[in-house]
């Protein structure tokens, strides 16, 4: 079973959590049914500046990556 001696520290990166820190399993995973969910918040909650910030990044985030992938293409049709 699942307890907080199998988890470890973790940062949400998701928008509406962003930043917010947590303590997960090791074997954690949303993206599976069968995966661990087991998690618990060591905050009270998003601070106002990180659920201001968040849009900010992520904007950011997506142009970089969207950058690095028309680099790659170029780079691989030279
Ligand atoms: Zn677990």
């Amino acid at each position: 079973m699942c307890d907080k001696d199998h988890c470890v520290l973790r940062t949400s990166f998701f928008t509406r959590n962003f930043g917010r820190r947590f303590s997960g399993c090791q074997h954690l995973s949303l993206d599976s049914d069968q995966a661990c969910k087991f998690f618990r918040w060591l905050d009270k909650g998003p601070c106002p500046r990180g659920r201001a910030t968040t849009p900010i990044v992520w904007e950011r985030f997506k142009r970089l990556a969207a950058e690095a992938e028309a680099a790659k293409n170029e780079r691989d049709n030279a």
